[in-house]
């Protein structure tokens, strides 16, 4: 497990040298904002997977390659922001908001355990008619009836409106949040995902996460669950509006929070971000992808704007916020594997081929990300905003083995529950795989249709 020990940084170090390169791969040395942006931008990007991978197997050996089964439950998509980038969101009195009772909720896990599931992922719109009862009752009900699935739920831009809707007793920010988050583990809550970490930078967040919290607030939530004993994960999406400087920027806050997590908790058995996943903007449906695309000319407003200590300003670019500049899957493969090498201290990289197709997944191992993800029953948030693919646990389990590595099913805390190296292996038992042709597996705008089990990359989708 990387972090135990604070990593020093080499800033006079060419960050393209091979002996560097190979100290950053073994975790003896820290690569610098300035050395991971000059990466970006330089290395080819065969080369810079090659260093992620290295990388990657350092942590995670040559062999094993991980999935959980899991399901996605949004239990409601009532909520008060306007995420520009959102497809997902209704407001109360829409005809089509919801808000799940409990016992469709309860129903999902029961379907999710039948096929060897043991988490959820349960996360919403940010809902202020649902009271903190309502919550700990539905969480009461899920430890009552399934004691043995991981309730992985909340992200921190819905604690932080807990905070707002439910006015806790406490002296600050801080102390309210820890009073919710209480409440919630003592109901049975364990870990938190997360969405809604977007793009740190606050020039790019106030431009797109209109209404949600700033980055300060959200590491702030995940500092206090770290402290109460809590894991939980980060995220971000990017290949919209920001700068590459916005990644890498939003990746040392990452691992700035993480050392602080580490140094103040870990001692006593407090948790810590346990995952990064990073995923590109998907437009369909969405007011932010009604932008027009970046035709490439000049500077990109949006690394115009970047700062690497993410002061940037909107006004030094003009046209900043009004331009596209979606990521393909090349830009994707180079910001997870940058993602790597600069996250030093974060356990896993989490490949998203939700949106990129699973064979752009599968290349993603070989690109630092030693997790597929999850097999998942449905999917409503990211396949709101347009394309998703759906994968059952025999072709995750296929994708893994054909890239070279071993499937195994996880857990929450990444411990492994079943290695599949033997003939017995789910995609072992499969004799047609005609009925998993591509076209089957590719879900535009909707859900995916049931009974198929389906997977979305393991992403804390957006809240
Ligand atoms: S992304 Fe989450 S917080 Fe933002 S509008 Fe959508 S549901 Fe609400």
């Amino acid at each position: 497990m990387p972090g135990s020990m604070l990593l020093q940084e080499r800033p006079q170090a060419d960050p393209c040298d091979s002996h560097f390169l190979a100290d950053v791969a073994a975790g003896q040395v820290r690569l610098s904002s300035e050395q991971a942006a000059t990466l970006y931008r330089q290395m080819p990007l065969a080369e810079l997977g090659r260093w992620a991978d290295a990388r990657c197997r350092a942590i995670h050996g040559d062999s094993i390659r991980t999935y959980v089964i899991d399901r996605n439950i949004n239990y409601t998509n009532v909520c008060t922001a306007k995420c520009t980038f959102c497809a997902f969101r209704r407001d109360a009195g829409d005809d089509d908001a919801y808000t799940l009772p409990n016992d469709e909720i309860l129903e999902k896990v029961s379907e999710l355990t039948a096929i060897g599931g043991n988490q959820i992922l349960m996360q919403g719109g940010m809902n202020p008619d649902l009271p903190l009862s309502w919550y700990e009752t539905l969480l009461g009900e899920l430890g009552d009836q399934y004691p043995d699935v991981h309730v992985h739920a909340f992200s921190p831009p819905e604690v932080v409106e807990f905070v707002n809707f439910f006015d806790p007793p406490g002296s600050d920010f801080r102390a309210k949040v820890k009073w919710v988050l209480e409440r919630l583990q003592a109901a049975g809550l364990k870990s938190i995902p997360g969405g809604g970490g977007e793009i740190f930078a606050p020039a790019v967040r106030r431009k797109i996460g209109l209404g949600k919290c700033d980055a300060e607030i959200w590491l702030t939530v995940m500092h206090v669950a770290h402290e109460l004993g809590m894991n939980t994960s980060a995220t971000m999406m990017f290949g919209h509006i920001e700068g590459v400087d916005d990644r890498i920027h939003h990746m040392d806050l990452v691992r700035q929070w993480q050392d602080r997590s580490l140094t103040d908790f870990a001692p006593d058995g407090g948790g810590r971000y346990m995952a990064f996943i990073s995923w590109p903007f998907q437009r369909e449906n969405t007011p932010l992808g009604r932008l027009p695309d970046w035709d490439g000319s000049g500077e990109f407003p949006g690394d115009v704007v970047a700062m690497l200590d993410g002061s940037g300003e909107k006004l030094v670019a003009p046209e900043f916020g009004r331009k596209l500049r979606l990521a393909g899957a090349s830009e994707y493969l180079r910001t997870q594997a940058i993602s790597r090498l600069m996250i030093d201290n974060v356990y896993s990289i989490g490949a998203s081929w939700v949106t990129m197709g699973p064979h752009v997944g599968q290349l993603a191992l070989n690109f630092g990300a030693n997790d597929m993800g999850s097999v998942m029953m449905e999917e409503n948030v990211v396949s709101a905003a347009g394309t998703t693919y759906c994968l059952n646990e025999q072709i995750l389990c296929h994708l893994i083995r054909d890239a070279g590595f071993t499937p195994a099913q996880r857990d929450n805390a990444y411990d492994l529950l079943a290695v599949h190296d033997t003939d017995v292996s789910p995609d072992l038992q499969v004799d047609d795989w005609s009925e998993f042709r591509q076209a089957k597996l590719h879900v535009q705008g909707e859900g995916c249709d049931e009974p198929v089990a389906v997977t979305v990359g393991g992403v804390d989708s957006p809240s």
